[in-house]
């Protein structure tokens, strides 16, 4: 080794000692004749310091920042007060007796010994700077632990490790496949697998009773801030197993995860909720458990009062429903035009709101005796103060707090509150930072209506088991069917999802009827699962929770390409290797592909330049 310790792992115990140390500089500072060097390697950071009459003193003045050198010298304690506490190694520095410069730096486009703002495209460009950095090397070693304990964990769940192809057969997860032509068999292509669902199916069939696998995905879907065209998840799956199983296991995972990484509060038991009552009381199939702000219906409270929109909503089948927000009487009418605004773009006609106002010696108090003097509202002229109070204490409101109130279909008033429950949470801080608010949401449905193409859709995928009591209206009444999905929910975010599945051929065929499958294309797609079913395939299921997420998660990141060593952009691009590239004619003769004009014609731009790439 060129060096005998870590930068980061000297301490006062080493005074006296002789070491060697490599590394990259990370600031030099000249000061009363003496050059001060904070050496960074891997472990952390040192401070070197030479002395105009050491030897190595002209090559330390000859450094800059990001060289890589070497140097040897002692270790001795920092003079008193001139401790640096917030370093590890504060109490000592290295006086040295030689410095090798083992390479040059061009100053780097960014200062890599700063957490300053940079923009995404440069970061992604010189990634390897970007990583150099403290936030990205603390966040990479996170990642480490925790796929470490991941691993610790399953194996000590009597779990194996089972790798399965990357050059396979479509897998539909509901996003578009990414391709890769075959040269030896001309005009077939493989599909790259958007997870290893079937594959993991087929190892219970194969008698595997508990896998797993820290998997590459792929799916090629327009991207959002958490989505990657590349990502990993933990694949598992058990035979013999019942959704309780899968759920217990998951909570015992995340139990072991956050006991590893530390810091954070945890449930000690993740709440259950089925995909129905999430959306009656949270509007929404992840809800943030952080704070409260729980959805209220009205409906029977507001029907036949003299406010005719809410009748007419209600008369049209719809409903009323409202949320409470703490303390919201302080809200300005500003604000509430704001959030009024924002119900609007989601879908609603228009918001009510109520804000209870009292003097301060009522804040909190009961809603008994409200006057006209104690709530704002614009609908005043169609209730009474009483009604209104009543509404109040339907939605368990005190004195000083706000109603907002939606009217209309399920799914907007659902949508409409959810934002708001989540908006108003962001605006006054009511979400923990230091909280995972882990639960679990069940009994999914089985399809949706896709309007785009009129035909239903897995709303989970096409291998979940229906419930056994509605297999009977799977083709009749697809919309009612529950099904055995479930999602590990966190903080308002999907980290896993999972499902029971079918393994009996005959209810996989009714599910791929129903999803509008011929019996010839459901073999052609499907008839290697089919048959797998008919060879004795065990009870089974499994759950994927992604890693990119809970790394996240744990490491206090909203986007997930900060977990991520190399993400891509928002294009799928990769500004480092500059991926996706044109390849030679040969290259594309070789497997049988011609480009389209389309394709020539975007060459085409981007060989004169035009075509700028940069967004990240
Ligand atoms: N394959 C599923 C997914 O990627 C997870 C599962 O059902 O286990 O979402």
């Amino acid at each position: 080794m060129l060096k005998t310790i870590g930068c980061g792992e000297l301490r006062a115990e080493h005074a006296g000692e002789q070491v060697t140390l490599a590394g990259w500089v990370h600031r030099r500072r000249d000061h009363g004749g003496l050059i001060f060097l904070d050496l960074r390697d891997s472990t952390g950071l040192v401070q070197v310091v030479a002395h105009p009459e050491d030897a190595g003193f002209g090559a330390a003045e000859n450094v800059r920042s990001e060289y890589v050198i070497q140097v040897q010298g002692e270790v001795s304690r920092r003079k008193d007060g001139t401790e640096n506490a917030e370093l590890p190694t504060g109490d000592v520095e290295v006086r040295i007796t030689s410095l090798r410069v083992l390479n040059e730096a061009e100053t780097p486009p960014f200062p890599v010994n700063q957490d300053t703002d940079v923009a995404e495209a440069t970061r992604l460009r010189y990634r390897y700077l970007d990583l150099r950095r403290e936030r990205m090397q603390r966040n990479l070693r996170l990642r480490h632990r925790v796929v470490q304990g991941i691993r610790n964990f399953m194996s000590s769940r009597g779990f194996i490790e089972v790798e399965t192809p990357v050059l396979g057969l479509a897998t539909p997860e509901g996003a578009r496949d990414y391709l890769v032509p075959s040269r030896v068999h001309p005009g077939s292509f493989y599909a790259l697998p958007q997870s290893p669902q079937q594959w993991k199916q087929l190892l219970m069939v194969a008698g595997v009773d508990r896998y797993f696998q820290i998997a590459r995905c792929y799916r090629d879907e327009d991207l959002r801030a958490d989505r990657q065209p590349e990502f990993t998840q933990l694949d598992l799956e058990m035979a013999f197993v019942e959704q309780e199983d899968i759920l217990q296991l998951t909570e015992d995972l995340y139990h072991h995860l956050s006991d590893e990484v530390g810091g954070f509060n945890v449930p000690e038991h993740f709440p259950r909720l089925t995909y129905a009552e999430a959306m009656e009381r949270f509007g929404s199939d992840k809800p943030d458990l952080r704070y409260g702000m729980e959805i209220t219906d009205l409906t029977n409270d507001v029907h036949g009062t003299e406010f005719q929109v809410f009748n007419r909503v209600i008369e049209d089948g719809g409903r009323i429903r409202a949320i409470c927000v703490e303390g919201g009487a302080d809200i300005s009418r500003r604000g509430l035009d704001a959030l009024t605004e924002l119900a609007r773009e989601n879908g609603a006609s228009g918001l009510v709101w109520v804000q209870f106002t009292p003097s301060d010696s009522q804040e909190g108090g009961p809603l008994d005796g409200i006057t006209a003097d104690d709530v704002k509202t614009p609908v005043s002229r169609f209730f009474s103060p009483e009604d209104l109070a009543g509404l109040g204490k339907s939605c368990g409101a005190k004195r000083g707090d706000l109603l907002l109130i939606a009217a209309g279909a399920d799914a907007m008033t659902s949508r409409v509150l959810d934002v708001l429950r989540r908006q108003l949470a962001d605006e006054r801080g009511l979400a923990d930072p230091d909280t995972l608010s882990f639960l679990f949401v069940t009994e999914f449905p089985m399809f949706e209506y896709d309007e785009d193409n009129e035909r239903w859709s897995a709303v989970h995928h096409l291998f979940t088991s229906p419930f056994t009591d509605d297999l009977g209206i799977v083709e009749s009444d697809p919309g009612a069917v529950r099904s055995h999905a479930y999602d590990l929910v966190c903080n308002g975010q999907e980290v896993a999802s999972g499902s029971i599945r079918i393994h009996s051929r005959d209810v996989q065929m009714s599910v791929l009827r129903a999803l509008g499958l011929s019996m010839d294309e459901a073999m052609l797609k499907f008839g290697h699962m089919l048959e797998a079913f008919t060879y004795g395939a065990p009870p089974h299921g499994g759950i994927a929770p992604g890693i990119d997420r809970t790394v996240a998660l744990f490491a206090r990141e909203r986007d997930i390409r900060e977990v991520i060593a190399f993400p891509k952009t928002k294009t799928a691009s990769d500004l480092l290797m500059g991926a996706p590239a044109a390849v030679t004619t040969d290259q594309l003769r070789e497997v049988h592909v011609e480009l389209d004009p389309v394709a020539k014609e975007h060459l085409a731009k981007q060989a004169e330049g035009g075509e700028e790439e940069a967004e990240a």
